[in-house]
This record gives C-alpha cells, sequence and structure tokens, in this order.
C-alpha cells in the first residue's frame, strides 16, 4: 500500500516472459504501435506519444529539456517535494522558474496562477504537478488553468505520474501540451517506463528548436516512430510487454470505472480515518484521490508504527517525505486498489494501533465497508 511502486497483477507480471524480441523488427513494431494506440486512450487524448525507458523523473525531465530554454520565464506551483524538484529542473535547464507557493497541507489557488500570468505575461509555459505524492494533495483547477496558458499563449505542462489512470485527467479537453506518467503507480505495472503525449504546438516548437539532449530527445523519438515505428534507442523490452497488457486491464476495466473505482477508494480512506481518530494530512479540498497522506498523532513514532504493520499485518504503508519526514505516514490507495485493500490495511491499522496501546473506535471500519459498497 506505498504510493508505487504498486502492486501488480500476476497477467501483468507474466506478459515480461515474452521472449527478447528484436526492436528492430515487425514484432516490435506491431507492439509499439498498439501500445501508443492505447495510451492514448488512457491520456484521453489524439496527441502524438513517447515512451521513454525511464523512471518518472526521466518523463518529466524530458518535458523541461525539450521545452524550456534559457532565459525562459516558467510558472509553477510549489508545495511539495515534487514540485520543488521541477521548479529546480527548470532552473537547470536555464529556464527561470516562477514560484506559486503555498503550505504543504493546500495547493496554490488559480487566482494566484493568474495572478503570476498578470505580473509576467511573456511567461512562457505552467508547469504544475497534479498530484503531489509527498504530501498526498491534488490540484484542483487543472481544467480551469487552460484558460488561462490559452490568453497567455503560453504552453501547459502537467506531472501526473502518480495519478493517471486512477484520477480525471481528459489530456485534449483541459488542452494540455505534454502530459507525463510513469507505469508503477495507478497504471500498475513495473517501474520502468514514462509516457508522455506531446501537442502538436508543443511538438512544433522541439522540431524548430531541438533541444541539447540525446537520450531524452522527444523530436528524435518521434521520427523514429515515424519513420520506422521504432524507438531511437533499446526499448526496455519486457516493461513493453508489461505495460501492453496493463493498459488492456484499464480497457477492460473501463477508464471511467476505474477513476470511480480510486475516488471510492480514496474516500472510504478518508472518511474511515478520520473516525478512527486521525487527522489527514491535507486539507480537505486539496485531498489527493492516490495518496492519503495522515498526520502522526503524539505518540505515534514512524518506523515503530509502519515496522509493525509491516512485521505482525505484513501491510506496507510509506512514511514521510523531505520536510514532512516522520511528520506523517502515507497509503498509497492506487492501481489495483479494491474494497479488500482498503479494509485489509484499515484493519491492520487498527490492530496495530492496539498493539501500540491505542484502543482505536471500529467505526471506521464500518464506514469504509458503507463506502465500498457500491464496488461490490
Ligand atoms: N513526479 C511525481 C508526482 C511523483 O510522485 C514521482 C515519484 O513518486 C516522480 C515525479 C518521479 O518518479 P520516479 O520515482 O518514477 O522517477
Amino acid at each position: 500500500m506505498i504510493p508505487g511502486p504498486t502492486n501488480v497483477p500476476a497477467r501483468v507480471m507474466r506478459a515480461m516472459i515474452n521472449p527478447i524480441i528484436n526492436h528492430r523488427s515487425d514484432d516490435f513494431r506491431s507492439l509499439y504501435r498498439e501500445v501508443r494506440e492505447k495510451s492514448k486512450k488512457i491520456f484521453q487524448t489524439e496527441n502524438d506519444m513517447v515512451i521513454l525507458t525511464t523512471s518518472g523523473t526521466g518523463g518529466v525531465e524530458a518535458a523541461v529539456v525539450n521545452l524550456v530554454r534559457k532565459g525562459d520565464k516558467i510558472i509553477v506551483p510549489v508545495n511539495g517535494e515534487f514540485s520543488g524538484r521541477l521548479a529546480t529542473m527548470i532552473e537547470n535547464a536555464g529556464g527561470i522558474a516562477i514560484r506559486v507557493e503555498s503550505n504543504y497541507d493546500e495547493v496554490p489557488s488559480i487566482d494566484r496562477i493568474e495572478e503570476a500570468f498578470e505580473n509576467n505575461k511573456d511567461a512562457k509555459a505552467l508547469y504544475v504537478v497534479y498530484n503531489e505524492t509527498s504530501t498526498g494533495t491534488r490540484i484542483d483547477w487543472l481544467d480551469k488553468a487552460s484558460e488561462i496558458t490559452s490568453r497567455y499563449g503560453a504552453y501547459y505542462v502537467v506531472d501526473a505520474v502518480s495519478n493517471l489512470a486512477g484520477d480525471d485527467l481528459p489530456v485534449d479537453k483541459w488542452n494540455i501540451d505534454i502530459c507525463i506518467t510513469a507505469t508503477q503507480k495507478a497504471i500498475a505495472a513495473p517501474p520502468g517506463l514514462a509516457i508522455l503525449s506531446i501537442s502538436k504546438r508543443a511538438r512544433d516548437f522541439m522540431i524548430n528548436n531541438p533541444p541539447n539532449t540525446l537520450y531524452l530527445n522527444i523530436p528524435r523519438y518521434l521520427k523514429y516512430y515515424e519513420q520506422n515505428t521504432e524507438t531511437p534507442f533499446t526499448p526496455a523490452l519486457p516493461l513493453f510487454f508489461a505495460y501492453n497488457e496493463a493498459l488492456d486491464i484499464i480497457i477492460e476495466e473501463g477508464l471511467e470505472n476505474r477513476i470511480e473505482r480510486h475516488k471510492i477508494c480514496s474516500q472510504a480512506f478518508y472518511d474511515a480515518l478520520e473516525a478512527m481518530g486521525f487527522i489527514p494530512f491535507a486539507k480537505p479540498n486539496a485531498r489527493s484521490r492516490t495518496v492519503i497522506a495522515v498526520n502522526y498523532s503524539d505518540g505515534m513514532e514512524d518506523k515503530k508504527f509502519r515496522g509493525l504493520l509491516s512485521r505482525e499485518f505484513r501491510v506496507l504503508v510509506a512514511g514521510g517525505f523531505g520536510e514532512l519526514k516522520g511528520k506523517v505516514w502515507r497509503i498509497g490507495s492506487m492501481g489495483e486498489v479494491n474494497r479488500y485493500h482498503v479494509l485489509r490495511t484499515l484493519s491492520a491499522i487498527s490492530a496495530a494501533m492496539r498493539m501500540l496501546g491505542v484502543k482505536i473506535s471500529d467505526d471506521g471500519i464500518d464506514i469504509a465497508e458503507e463506502r465500498l459498497a457500491i464496488l461490490k
């Protein structure tokens, strides 16, 4: 139950025992074509897709180095570790990161983003981490931001590493130029691939202003696909097989159903944990639907609590990250997450707290059951 890598269905694991094929063969070309087409469905886009053999960070870095040039002003909301890293990556690429900061338990408001554009009319882009995995917060104005980016002629880039396929994200409807995710979170495949959608406008810019990178060079990936349906470099073939299977599972379930399942499971977690006396870290209007961050209460010690859960109950939850280390614990409620995972996790938490000498109300588990009944 950590926020990635998440549990991988056996079907997806088994797909990786396919023989290693030649990546310059028709076998790979048909796999690549298939995976790209299915990826468009989960991104809800007609845009170009790039699949990189790298973790999520490589995907985010590709979205930065292919679009940001020296002196470019980039607006970036910062409310946690990953959005902070994004701002640093922008600066490393020579850009000027205009950070719109908020407390970590909330998200910068859309009004403040608009104000940042008003004060920086020449800003080239808005880069947003949709779901800040380190704080369990989620930006709730992504649908509205494209009105602002279009008004200022700015590019719109979204890091959806920890919620794509588990949260609302219609890339075309929201006019997102580059959207990035990775395989190991809500997609429920092993780690190792990053997937990016690239709008025509972003693509034209990159082709006319080639980036100073080889491995993460997006125009090169697009050209190789167009000319030969191949990747420029050797792809992690077992991960392509696995990702293809994971995409089939998503399509079989139906993207909408999957998003709804994530919403229901996260709500069950929040309501149950509150009934059990815990306090979620994020303010109610900023709560993630895939990562549940919870404050440590007095007397709860991070390593002891998580160690007990893992050792005695075989339930793994994550600790806090960056500034929140030792202050919060986090549940990954994504990918395969279902009734079983929610109830088992809550039961284990309740039992672990009793073992630590704190009696916890079991109302929480009843509340979770009620919320989850719809998934039966
Ligand atoms: N962005 C977000 C929002 C993330 O949650 C993560 C990882 O948790 C990353 C980027 C980096 O991904 P990776 O660890 O796969 O490189």
